[in-house]
Parts: C-alpha cells; structure tokens; sequence
C-alpha cells in the first residue's frame, strides 16, 4: 500500500533550493505509525471519497507530517506546482451594520465612533487609489446597514463598471446579499438577478463561519443561518454567478463542527459546481467580544488547509489566505494541500480592526518571491483562475 501511494505522488517536491540552487528532490515514501492515516492513504491513493469519520481522523491524528503529505499528493495531482495569486484591491464600502457579530471587529453601529459610509464618489475614488492596469479583480464587501437603498449598492456596481470595465467584481457575501434581498422586498434569486445586470461578476465566500446552528447562535445570532447561507449560495450558482466558500475556525468550534461545514459544502458542489475556492479563515479575537480566546496556532492552521484539500475534493482550489494566516504559514501551507495564496489586497480592514498584524498589502513581487521559495511555480489569475500574462505594456488574460 505504501508503495502506491508513493507512486501516486511521484512528483511530489520536485525540487529544493539551497543557497539559491535549485535540484532533482527525491519524495520520500508515505510512512506513518497511525493504522487509521494509512486506511485513509489508501483511499486518497484511489481517489475514493472520505467520509466524515476520516475527516474527525484526520483533524485528530498527531501524524501531521503524514496528513500534510497526503494533502500534498492531492494538490500536485491536481495542480503540479502551480500556485494562484492575483492582483485586487479590497474595498468596503461601509462598516455600519445592524447585526453584532461576537466574532467581529469590524462592524460598527450608526453613529458611533470609527463608523464610516462612503459616498458613491468617494467608493469610486477608493478603486482608483493606487489602481493600475495590473489590477483584476476588486473584492467588495462590508456591513449591514441600515438605511442605505439597495439602489446605492446597484450605483456603486455600476459606476465601477463603468469606470473599470476590464476589472471583475466579486461583490457581496450570501448574508449581504440575503439582507439587501430582505431591505429591497425582492426573492434572493431577483437581487441576484438585480445585481448580476448591474455588473457583479461572482460573489465572494464570506459569512459562511460555520454553519452548526448551536455554534453561529454565539458567535454571529443576526446572521441568515447555514442553510439559508447555502441556499444562497446554490441560486447564485443557478443564474450563473460563481463565488468562493469560507469557513472561520479556532474559536469554540469543535472538530465535528468544522467536518459538518466542510460535508455541507461538498454536498452543494456536488449539486452546482459553482464554488472555485475554499479559503480557511483564521479566528482573530482581538477587539471583538471573544478577546479572551487564544489565537489559532500554526499547526491548527496548516492541519485545516490540509484537512480542506482532502475532504473538499469537489473544490478545484484551497486558498491560503496570507492577510489572515501570515505570509510564514501561507507560504508552508502550499507543501500542505494550498494552491492559491490569495492576491496583493491593497487596504485589507476587516481583519486588520481583529488585530490582524500583516501587512495591508502585499506587492506582486513578495507573493512571487514567497511562492518561488516554496519551490512552487506562481501563477498570476484572474478571478475565475484563468492565467493573466502581463508585459511591461500590456495585460492578457486567457479565455
Ligand atoms: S461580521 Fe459582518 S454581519 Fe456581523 S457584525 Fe461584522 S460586518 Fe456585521
């Protein structure tokens, strides 16, 4: 058995880098003491699908070595050695918002300190501060709030259009978009509708935290619910929007909490195939009621990158998330199961109001360097992970 699975991920680490030389690397073979990973390498050697008690395994097993390879064989059968990254700029038009997430350091009620709302000139001013023919997507999300019209959401996807029609939107998580569906008196599939015509291009993957009824109760009551979190999610896949999914980890979720997500997922992508990427997201207490939880630590986080790239094997990407993992653990979690470290940002708020520590953006040339030193080979994407080849005069994306 161990032999095929070392057959399996052949090209395993193809190379190393020594005092800036790069080599032929040997893989070394699977080996493990835990009788229960080696029936699980199995199934990964066959391609068979685990289930949720290899996942509960998998989040337990001390192997972490042993989990990561297996999530590494995984991810160079699917993707060798690229590695995703793209160029955006984050925008977040308000922080005002109606619901108190215990989870949140960012959101603020009307009307008291730190509460801001952009006007639609100044949302559009934000875009074009330190925009450049390099940008590709703009990652547009932020609170609930209560007295803007869903029109002004509509003006501000339009004008944008507009002014950056080469630029793709990715706007709008399921639970915003299921309060400005409440706000407006539309269906969810109308607002959608409503918001694909004005110029959003996908949806991003927010909001979903995590979806067992008992834990979201604590950490974010206001929020839609993870059923209504994935029936959202399936209209949008149903008028044709793409999106990404999310998960928050490390606060008072258990094991089978964070299986119970990732099963529920898997099964919509079964039924739409319409997420491109799962992105793990890190709990960062500071500043929020939770405070007195610990941070998550490294190996947490690259056991769930892990974990993600072999329970998800319906998703085509498992993002490491830099801003909220660190640059340090991003870059590991691409030996562990990652292919996509996310892109520059460019004035990332929501986890730095969190206690976020990193940078607010990063430049092209780090996330290359970064993913280079991986012995990874970096990709430049657009969002729908079609190559973007960029000269010195020109961007060219794939189609
Ligand atoms: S997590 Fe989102 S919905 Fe909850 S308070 Fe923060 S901004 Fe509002």
């Amino acid at each position: 058995m161990r032999a095929g699975v070392a057959r399996q991920a052949a090209s395993a680490w193809p190379m190393r880098y020594h005092h800036g030389v790069t080599a032929p690397f040997q893989p070394h073979a699977f080996q493990t003491d835990d009788p229960r990973l080696e029936s699980i390498a199995e199934k990964v050697s066959s391609g068979t699908r685990l289930d949720g008690d290899d996942a509960l395994a998998l989040y337990r097993a001390s192997d972490i070595l042993a989990v990561g390879w297996l999530a590494n064989s995984v991810r160079e059968r699917l993707h060798g050695d690229k590695t995703y990254f793209n160029v955006n700029r984050h925008i977040n038009p308000t922080n005002v918002c109606i619901a108190a997430c215990r989870l949140c350091a960012f959101g603020r009620k009307k009307d008291t300190p730190g509460a801001y709302t952009m006007a639609l000139e100044e949302a559009w001013q934000t875009a074009a501060s330190g925009y450049s023919e390099a940008v590709t997507e703009f990652h547009i999300v932020g609170g609930l709030h209560p007295d803007l019209p869903f029109e002004y959401f509509l003006d501000l996807v339009r004008g944008l259009k507009e002014r950056f029609p080469q630029v793709h939107l990715k706007a709008f998580t399921m639970v915003e978009v299921a309060y400005l569906a409440r706000r407006a008196k539309l269906s969810i599939a109308e607002t959608l509708r409503e918001l694909k015509d004005a110029g959003v291009d996908s949806l991003p993957g927010g909001g979903a935290e995590i979806f067992a009824d008992r834990i979201r109760h604590i950490i974010c009551d206001h929020k839609i619910d993870g059923d209504q979190w994935l029936d959202t999610a399936r209209l949008a896949h149903q008028i044709g929007l793409r999106s990404n999914a999310t998960m928050l980890y490390g606060h008072i979720e258990g094991d089978e909490d964070r299986v119970d997500h990732l099963l529920k997922l898997r099964a919509l992508q079964d039924e739409t195939g319409g997420f491109q990427t799962f992105i793990p997201l890190a709990f960062h207490p500071d500043n929020t009621p939770l405070q007195h939880l610990p941070k998550t630590t490294g190996m947490l986080d690259i056991r769930q990158i892990a974990v993600s790239r072999l329970v998800l094997d319906n998703f085509p990407h498992i993002k490491a998330y830099w801003q909220m993992l660190t640059p340090r653990i991003a870059q590991i979690s691409l030996r562990f199961g990652a292919d996509d470290l996310d892109g520059t940002v460019i004035e990332e708020k929501i986890y730095h109001d969190a206690g976020a520590t990193t940078p607010q953006g990063m430049r092209r040339e780090e996330l290359v360097r970064l993913i280079r030193e991986a012995g990874r080979v970096p990709v430049e994407r657009d969002t729908l992970y079609r190559p973007v080849t960029r000269t010195e005069t020109s961007v060219t994306v794939a189609v």
